[in-house]
Order: structure tokens, then sequence, then C-alpha cells
């Protein structure tokens, strides 16, 4: 009999599913999976670790429309019958918003979850489908133990300044700060960092975050210093249909002379700008690069032109800079990106070796380079299940 942990990560229209082995050390997945197109037609996926898919079985087709509260008993129902031989003996959740009191992952009980939940306006794309999938779970298993992994955590490190955002006293008291996202993707990264840059890794480097969701985080002795992303996951770079940091009079504006209300406010900054805005395209950064519109070409200038802006600016937080990672979607796989923002840093003296870039090589500078830059792929679900583990198994 195996023991194992179960990793969960609810978005908004897909569930990601994974199960460790309940080993210490960096062990690979069991399985891994997903449930896709969540609230319309779902569909289920599922790979072992040899890469082997696995199929659905009676207990599916998923209901159309059917939310994470009925799916999850079924994604539970399928994992019991396809892994005998194996306990699930705790969950790992991500949950995008821990606040400014949650440094590190937690065991889940009531007042916990009583206190996620008002942070939900703080994360509204995320934080009620991360919510969602605890009560799911311990609708089913009410004894499993569950742990919550904040993508806010990772942030906590940093200085006041970093964190502060120049409103009245009052309302920096009232916990409007910076908290910073994605956490859970820099640990991962941070902790691979030994690995490829030696002594370097204690030094000065800037993880950009390229993905759907997007962002950069300035490390120090591998901690967080600043990072692009404040108070919701709406601002810093642009990113696929999020707009990033924009004139807060824009919004002012719009609604003084467009009529328009939070609500809609909050569709067009959330779904309707970013790289699908700018674009008139697509939100994927692939569809936009195989496109030959202008105005899929200005989407992706200006998200570099951002991204290097920013880059800049948190370099100058850090005191300097040593060395980038590109991460997630983009930053793993578009080396057009990486080649237009490391550009920008010429100044800085960063160089790319054209064909290690082309090649997503792990090491992609030149060797004149006065940086290093790095591509590494992130594994936010390894960092759930490592501390999941660990909470769970301190605890029995
Ligand atoms: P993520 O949110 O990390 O899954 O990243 C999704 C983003 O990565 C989308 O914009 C994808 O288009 C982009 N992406 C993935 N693979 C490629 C690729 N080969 N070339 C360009 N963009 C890619």
């Amino acid at each position: 009999m195996t023991d194992a942990t179960l990793v969960l990560n609810a978005g908004s229209s897909s569930l990601k599913f994974a199960l460790y082995p309940n080993e210490d050390g960096s062990p690979s997945p069991i399985l891994h999976g997903k449930i896709a197109g969540i609230g319309n037609a779902p569909q289920f996926s599922a790979r072992d670790a040899k890469g082997n898919t696995l199929p659905p079985d009676a207990s599916m087709p998923l209901k159309p429309c059917a939310g994470h509260d009925e799916l999850i008993p079924q994604l539970l129902d399928w994992l019991q019958s396809h892994q005998s031989g194996l306990t699930i003996t705790a969950a790992g959740h991500r949950v995008v918003h821990g606040g400014r009191n949650h440094a590190t992952p937690v065991r889940i009980n009531q007042a916990l979850l009583a206190e996620l939940d008002l942070l939900v306006p703080l994360a509204p794309l995320h934080q009620p489908h991360n919510l969602a999938a605890i009560r799911a779970v311990a609708a089913v298993i009410p004894e499993l133990p569950q742990v919550a992994c904040f993508d806010t955590s990772f942030h906590r490190t940093q200085e006041r300044l970093a964190q502060l955002i120049p409103l009245p006293r009052k309302m920096t008291e009232a916990g409007i700060i910076r908290y910073g996202f994605h956490g859970l993707s820099y640990d991962y990264i941070a902790s691979t960092l030994p690995m490829h840059l030696g002594e370097r890794a204690q030094g000065r480097v800037i993880v950009a975050h390229l993905g759907n969701g997007a962002s950069l985080c300035a490390m120090n002795k591998r901690r967080s210093v600043a990072t692009s992303m404040g108070f919701t996951a709406l601002g810093g770079l642009m990113m696929g249909r999020r707009c990033g940091s924009i004139d807060p009079g824009v919004l002012l504006y719009l609604m003084d002379n467009q009529g328009m209300t939070t609500r809609d406010l909050e569709h067009l900054l959330y779904h309707e700008s970013g790289l699908l805005g700018v674009s008139g395209v697509s939100n994927d950064m692939a569809v936009l690069q195989a496109s030959d519109a202008p105005e899929a070409r200005e989407a992706i200038e200006l998200f570099c032109y951002r991204t290097a802006g920013e880059l800049t600016s948190l370099a100058t937080a850090n005191g300097g800079l040593d060395a980038i990672v590109f991460t997630a979607g983009i930053g793993e796989n578009c080396a057009l990106v990486r080649s237009l923002i490391c550009e920008r840093l010429g100044w800085l003296g960063v160089e790319l070796d054209p064909d290690a870039n082309i090649r997503n090589a792990t090491h992609i500078s030149s060797t004149a380079s006065k940086i290093e830059v790095l591509v590494i792929p992130t594994d936010e679900e390894s960092v759930i299940a490592r501390a999941t583990y660990r909470l769970s198994s301190a605890c029995t």
C-alpha cells in the first residue's frame, strides 16, 4: 500500500490535479491531469508517470455545467478506482490569497476557511474556486487533512516599503497593501537556483513568470525583495487578458464619461484587455506569434516593452542584477518574447546566445553577457505536494 498526497489547483474553468508519493526529497508525480472546460463542457485528461494516457471510467462522462462541488467527488471516485493499492493521506491546494498573515502553508480548518472567504474580493477570479475545491473535498472525506498553500506567502519577506501603496495610512492599516502573487512558482524556482547558478543563486535574481498571468519577482538570497503584482492579480505586467498597471485616472474617466459601472470595469480590466485587447486577435502568445496582423505584433512588442521596463525598476529595488530567469508558458517556450525583452536590457549588459534561446536551453545568455539568463520550467504542484506532506505528517 502506497501513501500519496493529492494536489489540487482549482481555477475558474479548470481543475488541475496530481498525486505524489509520500516521500521526502523531490518525488515525481504518480499521475497528473486536468478537468478543462468547467462551467461549460468539462473534459477529463490524465497521464501516469510515464506519460501514458489514463482513461476516464464509469463515473465519467462529467456533467455539463457542473462546478467544482460536483466534479471533485467524481475525480475522487476515479482516483480510488484507478489507484487501488494507494491511500490518499492529505490534500494540498493552491490558494491564491492568504492575506498579510500567512507567510507559510497552513492546515485548513473552519476558522481558516472563514478568514480566506474574506479575501475573495481581493482575488475574485481565483479565490472562490480555490475555496470551493477545499469544501468539495471536505464534503466527501471530512477526516482528510487539507493544507492551503498561498501564492502570496513567498512575498511576505519583503521590506515594508516594497509592500506599501501611497494611499492614506488608514487604508494601509485596513490591508490595502501590495501582496504579490505567483509565489508558489517563485518558491519552486528559488529552490532550483543553486543547482543552476551555484553561489550566484544567493545574488540578485529576477524571475519572470510569463504565462496567461504574468509577474516579476526580484530575489536576494532566494527571498522575495520586490514584485510587480500588488494588491490584486490585476497589477504590474500586461497579461493575456488583464491590463496590468494603468493610470488610475483612466478608471475615473471611464466611470464619469462613459458611464461604466464597477462590474463593467472589472470585465474590461480582467477579461478584455492585455494581449487580447491590444491585438484584437487573441490572448494566446503562440497565436499572436503566428499571426500576420500588425496589431498582433504590436501587442507582443508592448508586452515586452512593459516587461523590460518593470524588470529594470525591480533591479533598482534590488540594488542590481546578477541573473534573469524566464519561466511559465511564455517564458519557457517563446524565444521571440525572451529576445525582445533582453534586447531592451542590452544597456545593462544582457546579451543572449540566439541558438540557445531558440532551443529553449537552460542557459541562454552569451559568454559575453554580464548577466546570466536562464530558462527554468516551473512546478508549482511539487511545492504544494512537499508542503502538504510535511504539514500533514507533522500532525499525525
Ligand atoms: P501558462 O499560463 O503558464 O500556461 O502560459 C500560457 C501562455 O503560454 C499562452 O499565452 C501560450 O500561448 C504561451 N505559450 C505556450 N507555449 C508557447 C510557445 N511554444 N510559443 C509561444 N507561446 C507559448
